[in-house]
């Protein structure tokens, strides 16, 4: 599973529904839209078909999608189906109409594009050649949590954003942390959840990073007109610098802008691309963000694509430990404490994953923020936090109607033995 999540601008290249999906499909997290490109009606049919192609591909903890044509026909009544490489075991119930139904018999966390197997079936089938193997191994595709939209304030583009229910919006130009409150204050008034996410590209905003870090939802570290107000020379020291801030203060925090351009007109990115998609994971961003790539260049799905293979090869050696120790606490209050605690349990009992019921979110964006290596499943009887989940590193955040004056972490060490499981469990009054 994936730590780093994928936010790709909606553009001319990527407007149409098929690409829409196997961007989803491939690892698109947060769909962006800009709102300095483009017409209303654009942005209207963009919305519209980013959420239509998230729910043909997202899977939940009821449905999950399966891009096999013909899964179907092939199980019946009984037939045992493993998802996860095993880890999961399902009992066929009924098969019809394209959709089988299953009872879980042994429970987990699926991935996209883990495997799926069917040890019945696949014995009994005449001649399974090995294409059809490479099948059956490649099966599964489960999409994104949920999509969200970020926007631009731009005067009607800030009523549009609330009118389409964006899940984010994005405040360019931002110089204090006035600004952010007062945006945030609009949002407010007209009874929206948006998270306020600053964008931070203007020398003002560097000096008042602070208070800035502190107001916002979320960073946005705008490498493309940081790069023109203060010099490109001063920009990955900033990176670095926004990135610690924002960690610090439990706040996710995006890297944007050409990160994969040349991908805007090559199947392949350069080497230092590349190397810049890690290091901005190595610095600590929560999400990475692409621009033209796939808003008007010619390879948008490899671009998610190569995006999602950086972050899953650099995440098998970031200095988790360290990441934990060295940046140590935050804050003084409770969640803070747990939080710390629950990922430092994490390599002292060697836990398979954290599962942290809240309402807000905080807890899960301060578990978040230490970098744990094992994912976190963040549960919020709220749709605005599990939203929000989106863009918070290692977070999958579901909807689940838990009493929510409790934070409760739960970790098992055997995820796939049930009565294994343990329990740390904090209660918070
Ligand atoms: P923009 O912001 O793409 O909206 O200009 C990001 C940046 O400036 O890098
Ligand atoms: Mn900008």
């Amino acid at each position: 599973m994936r730590s780093t999540k994928i936010v790709a601008t909606i553009g001319p290249a990527s407007r149409d529904p098929a690409v829409l999906e196997r961007m989803i499909a491939v690892g698109m997290d947060v769909a962006r839209l800009n709102f300095a490109h483009g017409a209303p009606e654009q942005h209207a049919e963009a919305v519209e078909r980013v959420r239509a192609a998230a729910e043909r591909v997202t899977g939940d903890a009821h449905r999950l999608p399966i891009a096999w044509p013909g899964f179907a026909d092939l199980v019946e009544r009984d037939d045992v189906v493993y998802l996860a490489d095993g880890a999961i075991r399902l009992r066929v119930r009924d098969s019809r109409d394209g959709d089988v139904e299953a009872a879980v018999e042994v429970g987990g966390t699926v991935a996209s594009r883990q495997g799926l197997n069917l040890p019945n079936v696949t014995m009994s089938l005449p001649a399974v050649s090995d294409d059809d193997l490479r099948l059956i191994d490649a099966g599964v595709q489960m999409g994104v949590d949920l999509m969200a939209l970020s926007f631009i304030r731009r005067g009607a583009d800030l009523e549009f954003a609330l009118e389409h229910q964006a899940d984010f919006i994005a405040l360019s130009f931002v110089r204090s942390a006035a600004d952010v409150r007062d945006l945030r204050g609009l949002i407010d008034q007209a009874g929206s959840h948006a998270a306020v996410v600053a964008k931070v590209e203007k020398a003002e905003a560097v000096e008042a990073l602070d208070a800035i870090v502190a107001e916002a939802d979320a960073l946005m570290v705008a490498r493309g007109d940081l790069g023109v107000e203060i010099g490109p020379a001063s920009v990955p020291l900033l990176q670095k610098r926004i990135i610690i801030r924002a960690l610090d203060n439990g706040k996710p925090v995006i890297t944007a802008t050409q990160m994969l351009e040349s991908m805007v007109n090559s199947t392949r990115p350069t080497r230092a691309e590349v190397a810049d998609v890690a290091n901005a994971i190595f610095d600590g961003t929560d999400a990475v963000m692409l621009s033209q790539e796939t808003a008007i260049g010619h390879n948008p799905v490899e671009a998610v694509e190569m995006m999602a293979a950086i972050a899953t090869s650099t995440e098998r050696d970031l200095p988790y430990w360290r990441m934990l120790t060295e940046r140590g606490l935050r804050g003084g209050d409770d969640p803070a404490a747990i939080a710390f605690g629950a990922v430092g349990a994490v390599y002292q009992l060697g836990l398979k994953a954290l599962v942290c019921p809240t309402l807000t979110g905080k807890t899960a964006r301060l578990i978040s923020s230490h970098r744990p290596q094992v994912p976190t499943l963040a549960l919020s009887p709220r749709i605005e936090t599990v939203r929000r989940c989106a863009i918070y590193w290692g977070v999958r955040g579901e909807l689940n109607e838990e009493p929510d004056d409790t934070t409760v972490i739960t970790a098992g060490t055997a995820v796939n033995i049930p009565g294994t499981t343990n329990v740390i469990k904090v209660e918070v009054a």
